[in-house]
């Protein structure tokens, strides 16, 4: 990440008493111009280029976001960086640039919730099919693309339960059709994975999660090559997202340590499974570790890495123990998101798991994921023993 300070040398001011390591928070609603004839200038300049670096209102960003969007340009090696005020407008943003009355969104089964939310439910008032396939089997997906599918929508690894897609073999179909595809990388952010460079349209991280990275602030980014600028800068335009400054400080601030924090969060996680793969309590750990696994292969072939954020599933006719199996962690936060400092574990509930069409649970099997922070691994393998012994 140290090239930002260079990146912002070349743009900084001519006096050295601005030029302080750090880009200003520049908070702003009005812009001034000098007279009437300059903002139509830029007004009739602004529409023409369609340039996000390019703004006369606050709307449309400030000194400090575009900070942010040059640094985000240059790791997701995209033609530009959108900014929303949370990871899920970043998810809304992408779906409604692309689809419209009539098609067909191919999106695939293990999605984050609010995602299967916003294309069953609302998309179904637009006239939008969402058409879900099964993340483990690319034969499926390939059955279930038509004449209609405008959007191949896939997150990789599926939420909660890991299943890993075949990221390339989905690419080049959709490309041979035209289709466009959008990845919700927020499990492995740029740093592991570049979905750009593989071939996808659209790439979009929470940066609520890594990007920032101590769980202080919500933002979301969506990263587009040329083919998808247009429809996204469009929608962005007329829909009036934006982050604010503050929240784009912060994240520039976590984008400083981003590959630091997540070559820990990889270490950590595989010192806590090669601990917990030998618990008699833990049936399975969803997350790509097996190296004769299907799921290690593909993140093989297009990861450089692997992030903190993993499943277990845990056998036992009591879920009240394993209930007291997370309450008694003491390292471990009870909560939703992840991706910052520390470490989380959230019981999810398989009823809530029903509107999974391939993912399953048996009866007495349950799923706690965990989210493995900065902590030393030592104090997190001792409070993950101690509470094992909870679960009957
Ligand atoms: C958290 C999350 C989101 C939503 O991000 P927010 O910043 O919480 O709105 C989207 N996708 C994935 C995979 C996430 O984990």
């Amino acid at each position: 990440m140290s090239k930002s300070v260079k990146t912002y040398l070349k743009t900084a001011a001519k006096d050295y008493r601005s030029r302080s390591v750090n880009p200003p928070v520049v908070r702003a609603s009005t812009i001034l111009f000098k007279t009437m004839q300059e903002l139509r200038k830029h007004q009739k300049d602004i529409a023409k280029k369609k340039d996000v670096e390019f703004w006369d209102y606050g709307r449309q960003g400030t000194q400090t976001t575009v900070q942010l969007q040059k640094l985000l340009r240059g790791l997701e090696e995209a033609y530009q960086v959108f900014l929303t005020p949370t990871g899920f407008a970043a998810v809304a943003l992408s779906i409604m640039s692309i689809c419209r009355p009539g098609d067909e969104i191919l999106i695939s089964d293990g999605v984050y919730r609010p995602t299967q939310k916003i294309t069953d439910d609302l998309l179904k008032e637009f006239k939008v099919r969402a058409v879900w396939y099964n993340p483990n089997d690319f034969q499926d997906f390939k059955n279930k693309v038509t004449r209609k599918t405008k959007l191949i929508y896939v997150e990789n690894p599926g939420s909660n339960t890991f299943e890993m897609n075949d990221l390339g073999k989905i690419v080049s179909l959709a490309k041979s059709k035209n289709i466009f595809t959008a990845i919700d990388n927020t499990w492995a952010t740029a740093y592991f994975f570049k979905p750009l460079k593989l071939g996808f349209d659209i790439s979009i991280t929470s940066a609520t999660k890594y990007y920032s990275g101590h769980s202080d602030v919500m933002a979301g980014t969506v990263a587009v090559n040329k083919k998808a600028y247009d429809k996204v800068w469009w929608y962005n335009h007329v829909s009036g997202y934006r982050l604010s400054a503050d929240d784009a400080y912060l994240v520039i601030r976590g984008l400083r340590t981003l590959d630091i924090r997540l070559e820990k969060h990889q270490e950590n996680a595989k010192k806590i499974i090669n601990f917990l793969k030998n618990q008699k309590k833990i049936y399975k750990i969803l997350y790509p570790y097996k190296t004769s696994s299907r799921e290690f292969k593909l993140l093989k072939k297009y990861y450089s890495g692997a992030s903190g954020l993993l499943s277990l599933i845990i056998k036992s006719k009591s879920k009240n123990s394993v209930y007291k199996f997370v309450n008694s962690l003491e390292l471990f936060g009870i909560g939703y998101s992840w991706g910052g400092f520390e470490s989380l574990a959230v019981y999810t509930d398989p009823v809530e798991l029903g509107v999974r069409r391939y993912f399953k649970l048996e009866k007495n099997e349950h799923l706690v994921r965990l989210h493995i922070g900065l902590e030393d691994p030592k104090d997190l393998i001792e409070d993950l023993k101690k509470s094992l012994k909870f679960i009957k």
